[in-house]
């Protein structure tokens, strides 16, 4: 099958979830949460670039949805009697991609306030699941779609600063094209707007706006990922639960706070998702027996924190923490951009940790296509008999060669240094060197790595010789380390050797818990009402799964410690 013939097929087999009629029971319970409008042709029902869009509901007559662009339309949807316009972004708050209009002579709609239908889509599950699903197969619809635009990144090929625009709306998941100044379109749209290479990368909008060399948080802002967490002049923001890193430990706590009634406030610094975000395909994940992209999966746990009335913010990322174990909001914190604080009841830490990179030209393109951070028996299947490489010269990187050389026929250990024995427990550095199929690459680093769809070479330099080589290798294991994103914290927040953030009965005897009556529960810190979850969490098994259980544990932990201090 072509590629125009499976999409054609993905379009027939999904239309019946994406646009869905509303039958009369779900109209019913619809009708009091709404008003009734009636509109003539032309009249425009919202545009492109609006925000916090309610649900329109037809009820006679006929309205469509439309992009225009560079002076052309494309009708993206019909809407008649009984059926509903949207998008995920209703959902998140973001900004329209498209404009609505009237196309017939008269309508009848139905229009329901964002604030209702949030309510609604939380509440009634009789119109929740039509409209949820069909909201997120559209989206589904229009991501595969290679006529619309949605969002344009006007860049240079290879700019870094274009790429990085492109990689955060990829993140956040805002439907976007990244156009090449260089390519046909790229020409055109730069004659058509006056562009010339001294304004990229430019930024242009559905609704046409050009924002030239664009800081990130202007884009969020033009997204609508950025909003603001306090309303009109407030300069306090209330939580009972202010959630700090959007990864899987805090998307899972997300649902699980919102859903029970908890005031719940997520920030994230980048785009949610956090690590498992940049994984192609987790394939260890519970319930997916194919795998699960991991920017897929957190999004539909984003979506899903959304309808339970989680707020978030893009990128906001917490500067610090001050504690007062005396009053009802225990911890009050400090965010990037906003001028206003944000007060918690308890705070749950889910930054992850950052692993460090190779710095290798190529690696990006095979994260988790031949780069790898763990060697579990799901990578060493992979590698059954074929040439690996392990980079580092830790304990991690030991054990991974060991492991890995039991299926692998040869393992490469790179390692920067003259030796392994100084970061290595000895017995261990003992068996890498004694073991037959390892081959220690000492003072060496690699340099590149290439392949078409996954990897399959890389280009090793000798830094004490300067001689250079190239390695046929479909995995390679990065093991120099992560570093947990802690320094925003207090010291009163305790951390082991590595600055990952100890919980439960380690920190018991912390001079907080000690002028306590209760103890620390399992995931809670070193300060009573503070708890941490995932990747940051000491002696957390850094697998994704965990941290969503984590992350759902470490709110039951938050209920306790809120119904005990009230
Ligand atoms: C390439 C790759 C592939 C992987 N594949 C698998 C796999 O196949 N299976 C598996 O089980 N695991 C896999 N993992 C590991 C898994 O993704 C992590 O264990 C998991 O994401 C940890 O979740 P977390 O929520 O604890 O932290 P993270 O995912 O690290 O999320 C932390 C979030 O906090 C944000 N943040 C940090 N500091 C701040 C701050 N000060 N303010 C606001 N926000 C902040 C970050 O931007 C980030 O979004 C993979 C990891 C990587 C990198």
């Amino acid at each position: 099958m072509t590629e125009e013939q499976e999409d054609e097929q993905f379009y027939r087999d999904t239309e019946s979830v994406a646009f869905p009629k509303l039958d009369d029971h779900q109209l019913s319970l619809l009708e009091p949460l709404g008003q009734r409008r009636v509109v003539t042709r032309g009249d425009v029902i919202y545009k492109a670039g609006a925000r916090d869009l309610g649900l329109t509901i037809v009820l006679r007559g006929e309205v469509e949805a439309y992009e225009q662009r560079d002076g052309t339309e494309q009708i993206l949807a019909t809407a008649r009697e009984r059926d509903f316009i949207g998008d995920v972004a209703m959902l998140q708050g973001t900004s329209a991609l498209a404009s609505v209009r009237v196309i017939s002579l008269d309508a009848e709609i139905l229009h329901v306030p964002a604030s209702e239908l949030r309510r609604a889509l939380a509440e009634i599950p009789d119109v929740s699941k039509t409209i949820v699903d069909a909201l997120i197969m559209r989206r589904r619809r229009i991501s595969r779609d290679r006529e619309f635009a949605g969002m344009r990144v006007l860049a240079q090929r290879d700019e870094r600063l274009g790429h990085n625009l492109d990689d955060f709306l990829d993140k956040n998941r805002i439907p976007h094209r990244l156009v090449t100044f260089e390519s046909e379109q790229g020409k055109a749209l730069s004659e058509r707007f006056h562009l010339t290479n001294r304004d990229l990368p430019v930024l242009i909008t559905p609704a046409g706006r050009r924002l030239r060399q664009p800081s990130l948080r202007e884009v969020a802002h033009e997204a609508g990922l950025l909003r603001p967490l306090a309303t009109g002049n407030e300069n306090e923001i209330l939580s009972d639960l202010t959630i700090v890193g959007a990864g899987p430990a805090g998307l899972a706590a997300a649902v699980y706070a919102a859903s029970e009634g908890l005031n719940t406030v997520v920030l994230e610094s980048y785009a949610p998702g956090g690590q498992a975000g940049s994984s192609s395909l987790i394939e260890n994940f519970f319930g997916f027996p194919t795998g699960v992209g991991g920017g897929y999966l957190t999004w539909l746990a984003q979506l899903q924190a959304y309808r339970f009335g989680a707020k978030f913010s893009t990128p906001s990322q917490a500067l610090s923490l001050q504690y007062n174990g005396n009053g009802e909001y225990r911890a009050c914190l400090d965010i990037e951009g906003c001028p206003a604080i944000l007060y918690a009841k308890a705070v749950l830490i889910a930054t992850g940790a950052d692993y460090r990179r190779l710095d290798a030209e190529g690696r990006e393109q095979f994260e988790n296509m031949g780069v790898y951070y763990a060697a579990t028996a799901m990578e060493g299947q992979l590698c059954r008999n074929e040439t690996v490489v392990v980079v580092g010269s830790g304990n991690s990187a030991g054990q991974a060669a060991m492991y890995l050389s039991e299926g692998a026929a040869r393992v490469l250990l790179v390692v920067r240094g003259k030796d392994i024995s100084s970061k290595m427990s000895d017995y261990l550095a003992r068996r890498v060197q004694s073991r037959e199929n390892i081959e220690i690459l000492y003072q060496t680093e690699i340099r590149k790595m290439s392949g078409g769809k996954k990897l399959e070479q890389i280009g090793l330099e000798n830094t004490q010789t300067g001689e250079r080589k190239t390695v046929r290798t479909q995995a390679v294991f990065s093991m120099i380390g992560a570093k947990p994103c802690t320094e925003w914290l207090p010291p009163e927040i305790e951390r082991d050797e590595k600055g990952f953030i100890k919980t439960g009965t380690s920190v018991a005897g912390a001079p907080a818990w000690q002028a306590n009556k209760h103890q620390p529960g399992p995931l809670e810190t070193s300060l009573p009402g503070i708890f941490a979850a995932g990747d940051v969490r000491s002696g957390s098994v850094k697998r994704c799964a965990a941290a969503v259980g984590e992350g759902g544990m470490a709110v039951a932990g938050v209920q306790i410690r809120l119904a005990s201090s009230s």
